[in-house]
């Protein structure tokens, strides 16, 4: 069946259920497990997602992304930016950023090494046969255009409310140009995949407890996505890699998901992810209604 996962960063279901968004709840919905993730920590909950297994016992780990993040500025940048670690960890010299506009960090060497990458959901499909279409996506594929998309809380700390929500406003307008190249992808593929970091862009920048209202914009504008509700005949599941304790400035241990179907089984926990997908894939035309509404 031709499936589509819409991949929200941060997604929360408390807040999903308070704020009653039924497009986002669709026809099924539930959290999973990611208590067991070495950290909770995006590119590592997306890889558990990705190959169905801990990140850790296969080698994609803290260390190993750190380490990375070293090797991808240029050589020459290399000893500076251990020293800045070791010794000024705290303080947020913004050479990455710099860097990354300068187009001098190799941001892929983050993602997870090939020989993992062929573990996932997505080369095994391929492998098979399936057009799968994942456009830049924490841990597999992210590269230098996520410079514009993301928001680096830390740097947004100090600043206005003004500026934040500027922030944030900007950097969903990629989340909309994303989208688009997605839904253009659909009619070609067997199985799309939709990343933004919405809404933990929001809930990060929006940290202040009288701002989630504003926060609950952005769950708005996720379960109203463009042409989302029209699409017809095909799967459509979404899922957050872990949810968000806003008043706390947290992230949550589990992650959501809903289905504009009946599931062969609903998932537990993140690793639960990879079987199902395949299976949706593989199974030939539906025997079953979605819930178009
Ligand atoms: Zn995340």
């Amino acid at each position: 069946m031709k499936t589509l996962i819409i991949c929200l960063d941060g997604l929360e279901l408390n807040y999903v259920l308070k704020w009653n968004l039924k497009g986002l709840l669709q026809k099924n919905y539930g959290t999973h497990d990611v208590s067991m993730i070495e950290r909770i920590y995006t590119p590592l909950i997306w890889s558990a997602f990705l190959t169905g297994q801990n990140p850790q016992e296969i080698g994609y780990t803290m260390k190993y992304i750190e380490k990375q993040r070293i090797n991808a500025y240029p050589s020459i940048l290399r000893t500076f930016a251990l020293l800045r670690k070791r010794f000024l960890p705290k303080k947020n010299l913004n050479l990455r950023r710099l860097a990354m506009k300068l187009g001098i960090y190799d941001m892929k060497k983050t993602n997870m090494p090939s020989v993992i990458k062929k573990q996932t959901f997505v080369s095994k499909l391929r492998d098979e046969g399936y057009n799968v279409y994942i456009e830049e996506f924490p841990s597999y594929n992210e590269f230098e255009k996520e410079l514009f998309a993301r928001i680096d809380p830390g740097l947004y700390l100090r600043r206005s409310f003004d500026e934040r929500f500027r922030r944030v406003k900007e950097s969903w307008d990629f989340t909309i140009k994303r989208w688009i190249r997605v839904l253009h992808a659909i009619p070609t593929h067997d199985l799309i995949l939709f990343y933004t970091n919405f809404p933990d862009g929001a809930h990060h920048v929006l940290f202040k407890e009288e701002e989630l209202i504003f926060v609950k914009d952005f769950y708005l504008k996720l379960e109203n996505l463009p042409f989302l509700k029209d699409l017809k005949n095909i799967v459509k599941l979404i899922v957050s890699d872990h949810g968000f304790i806003h008043n706390e400035h947290t992230h949550s241990n589990y992650g959501f998901w809903s289905s504009n179907i009946n599931l062969p089984y609903e998932p537990k926990t993140v690793f639960d992810f990879h079987d199902l997908i395949i299976k949706l894939v593989r199974t030939p035309k539906i025997k079953q209604s979605f819930q178009d509404s």
